[in-house]
């Protein structure tokens, strides 16, 4: 398939906008506040401390959430006196798309977004039959250093802030609003935090972005929790608080082996919270939201793919409320890794399925722009936003501990830094 690469911009045209952009006082790692970020008390109280009735909330957060605007222009219900200063206030700009790649005759979009302190992040734009997944990023780059992910291999950064976050999922449904995605008009019916970073590591800004996306215009956008779902590579604790949040997102536990030793080396993580934890969290989950957990797991040839593994896997499921998603792996250049042989992996699903377990192999969409765009994201990535801010850094309840952050010389050597998967 051919990959496009297309200039962007045309989503924030405007005069403002412009100025917005060329403003670039930002402090690296803190976001300007912006209207996503708050409740809707917190937007009202904004609101307020600028001087404007209370009421004046709604209108910025409908035509926000509701008609996908930032643009002062086009909110001809505010007064034109203040317009701008709200917009400026409100709706600074956090996003600026810095690459778009599209593959599938523009059904899948990539973005390189670059944040207003210069970070990078990526999100996709699939288009199915029947729905549009977007693929956010909770953070810009991710500290917890799975060697078989690009991501992980370049480190944090830092957290995405809400509005970041929401910011990314708002492009898209704007973009499918105004047609230019491949198929006509369209809205955004899923979401996957399955771009850059742990979303659990960045725990109150993904809970908030989850109830941003989710909650009726003009709180939110109005997307079904259902077809939301929390990737993580398996932080037990914050498994556990979010199955006390009254969310009923899917959970997705990335676990990629059934055994300690090798989870050890491919999600260092495990060193602190082990399978045997990370499934009790995940069956507390299920038990809390009676939700099915996804069971996501990347078939790495000849690492994890052995029949005896199948078997274990099935072991560890049986019974469970729990359906495994095979992922054939998306290699890295310059690792020694690659994905299963399809007669490998069709015998470890045939193994899963033969003990009862609801399996599929996942979807490759955007194959091709995954590889190119992380090139871009590699080479694009500025060296004074690789080192992540204290202020951003993730609560201590969340992170690993320290001695289970992975050291470089823990990871094999030859999985060097290459494109986002
Ligand atoms: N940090 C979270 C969510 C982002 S990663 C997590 O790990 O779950 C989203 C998914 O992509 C995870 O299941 C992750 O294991 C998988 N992934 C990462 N690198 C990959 C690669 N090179 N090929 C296939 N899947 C990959
Ligand atoms: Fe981070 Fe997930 Fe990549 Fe692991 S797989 S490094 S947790 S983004």
């Amino acid at each position: 398939m051919v990959v496009h690469q297309t200039p962007t911009g045309s989503q924030d045209s405007s005069a403002a906008n412009r100025g917005r952009r060329a403003g670039g006082r930002q402090e690296r790692g803190r976001p300007p506040t912006h209207l996503a970020d708050l409740d809707a008390a917190g937007r009202r109280a904004a609101v307020s401390a600028l001087g404007q009735p209370a009421y004046r909330a709604d209108q910025l957060a409908r035509h926000y959430f509701g008609r996908l605007t930032e643009s002062a222009d086009e909110m001809t219900d505010l007064p034109a006196p203040v317009r701008q200063s709200l917009v400026d206030a409100l709706l600074p700009l956090l996003l600026t798309a810095e690459r778009e790649l599209t593959c599938d005759h523009g059904a899948t979009r990539k973005t390189l977004w670059r944040a207003a302190d210069g970070a990078y992040l990526e999100s996709v734009l699939m288009r199915y039959p029947g729905r549009v997944t977007m693929c956010v990023s909770s953070q810009a780059g991710c500290g917890m250093g799975c060697p078989f992910c690009a991501t992980g291999q370049a480190g944090l950064t830092r957290n995405l802030s809400t509005a970041e976050i929401v910011t990314q999922v708002v492009r898209g449904a704007r973009a499918l609003a105004r047609g230019e995605i491949a198929g006509g008009q369209g809205r955004v019916s899923n979401v996957v935090f399955m771009g850059m970073g742990e979303p659990l590591a960045n725990y109150a800004s993904v809970v908030a972005a989850v109830r941003r996306m989710t909650d009726r215009v003009p709180c939110g956008l109005g997307i079904s929790q259902r077809a939301v779902t929390v990737s993580t590579v398996g932080l037990a604790p914050a498994i556990a608080r979010l199955a006390g949040e009254d969310l009923s997102v899917t959970l997705a536990v990335s676990l990629h082996a059934p055994d300690d030793g090798l989870r050890n080396e491919l999600v260092p993580v495990n060193r602190r919270w082990p399978v045997v934890e990370v499934l009790d969290a995940a069956w507390g989950y299920a038990a809390a939201t009676k939700r099915r957990v996804s069971i996501e797991y990347a078939l790495i040839r000849d690492v994890n793919d052995q029949a005896w593994r199948a078997d274990a896997l099935a072991g560890l499921l049986a019974g469970r409320l729990a359906h495994v998603n095979l992922i054939p792996l998306n290699p890295t250049p310059g690792s020694r890794w690659t994905a299963s042989a399809p007669v490998v992996a069709a015998e470890f699903e045939a193994r899963l399925a033969s003990r009862g377990i609801p399996v599929t192999v996942r979807d490759t969409r955007g194959r091709e722009i995954d590889g190119a765009c992380g090139q871009l994201a590699a080479a694009t990535r500025p060296a004074a936003a690789t080192r992540p801010a204290a202020a951003t850094r993730p609560a201590a309840a969340t992170r690993p501990a320290a001695a289970t952050r992975p050291a470089a010389a823990t990871r094999p050597a030859d999985t060097g830094p290459g494109p986002a998967r």
